[in-house]
């Protein structure tokens, strides 16, 4: 057990490490963040910040030295420089490999009897047609790496759109998806512990715009509820063949023949930001919990529910009016630029 008085290294200074600081903070744990920006927003809550490239790795080594367990907020790192590590990372490098790649991520699914729409790796403009005499139309390239946000995808929906789609994406080593016609979306969140113990969250519906999600909800509608549990049964899978230690968040399409993975994040998630009014224990808690090896916290709802907004880019200037919405639980990132697209924040009401 790494107890109350340590200090836990977070990589990556987003909106995620900031919600996890100020989690670990409550515990009694100083954190100490690495990012290369010059003004992380979590070092707004932290103790100790290094400003390195996440591929430094003797910065990587420092920082390792430093801290007594390590973990990190978003999935698009280089994996060798954090071997160095070894057990303090947590969760470790395996969830990373394996949920920043898109075809090693659908072939670990599969793996794991998981299921995932009709789907092949494509790395030339001839590999895109083959998919789509294979898969059909429509079709959604995504890049292998570095996609977030719908970043790094281009729909196909003629024959015409082929090549036009394959420059979008930038002629990048790709997946070919074929077009789910979903009745909802929905996210599994759950955390584990090393000795195996696991608990849930309520699973969330999704709502997306331009590829990012604007609201989660809580509870799901029943027709999602309908495919819960084989969702969380496969999401389970999926943590224990990883060995998986803390958050994984598990997004789902809710579709006629069942629950289908869209993807994996390997750390907690924008969907479970309405964790931290509208269950009893946060999912920043709980991961700081399961890393440190503290028993789990309860993961129940404090009241009948929740909606959690995402404030994107200029929706942050709506503030005022919502910090004087009764009993709305407001959250600003402290990032800055609203740039278009950006998560700026977001707002919790939770059910009476
Ligand atoms: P992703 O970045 O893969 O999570 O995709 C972002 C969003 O785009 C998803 O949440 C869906 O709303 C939509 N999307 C992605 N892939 C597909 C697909 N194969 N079929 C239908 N919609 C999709």
């Amino acid at each position: 057990m790494i107890p109350p008085g340590s200090t836990i290294g977070i990589i990556g200074g987003g909106q995620l490490g900031r919600m996890l600081s100020v989690a670990a903070a409550q515990l009694g744990y100083e954190c100490h963040i690495f990012d290369p920006h010059e003004t992380p927003c979590a070092a707004d809550v932290a103790a100790q910040v290094t400003r390195a490239s996440f591929d430094d790795s003797d910065a990587i080594r420092r920082f390792g030295d430093d801290v007594d367990v390590a973990t990190y907020e978003f999935e698009n790192l280089p994996v060798e420089p954090l071997r160095a590590l070894g057990d303090k990372l947590k969760p470790g490098t395996r969830s990373l490999a394996v949920a920043q790649d898109r075809a090693a991520e659908k072939r670990f699914i599969e793996k794991c009897f998981g299921r995932v729409a009709s789907w092949r790796e494509v790395s030339s403009l001839a590999d895109v047609t083959a998919s789509v005499l294979k898969i059909g139309l429509p079709l959604v390239l995504k890049t292998r790496r570095y996609g977030y946000d719908g970043k790094g995808q281009a729909w196909v929906r003629s024959r015409r759109e082929e090549q036009a789609a394959w420059e979008l994406i930038g002629r990048e080593p790709a997946v070919a998806e074929s077009a789910v016609n979903f009745l909802a979306e929905f996210s599994v969140i759950l955390a584990r512990w090393e000795d195996g113990r696991h608990c849930f969250w309520d699973s969330p519906q999704n709502e997306h715009g331009e590829g990012i999600l604007r609201r989660s909800i809580v509870p799901c509608s029943d027709e999602i509820a309908a495919q819960v549990a084989e969702a969380r049964e496969a999401a389970l899978r999926v943590a224990e063949a990883l060995g998986h230690v803390g958050v994984l968040t598990v997004e789902f399409f809710a579709s006629a023949e069942g629950p289908l993975i869209n993807e994996i994040a390997p750390r907690v998630h924008n969907s479970g930001h309405w964790t931290i009014e509208g269950a009893v224990t946060s999912q920043f808690e709980q991961h700081i919990r399961a890393i440190c090896d503290l028993p789990p916290g309860i993961t129940g709802l404090t009241r009948g529910g929740a909606t959690m907004e995402n404030l994107i880019g200029p929706d942050v200037e709506r503030w005022p009016e919502l910090v004087a919405e009764r009993g709305a639980h407001v959250h600003i990132y402290g990032k800055g630029d609203p740039r278009p697209g950006r998560k700026m924040g977001h707002v919790t009401r939770v059910r009476r």
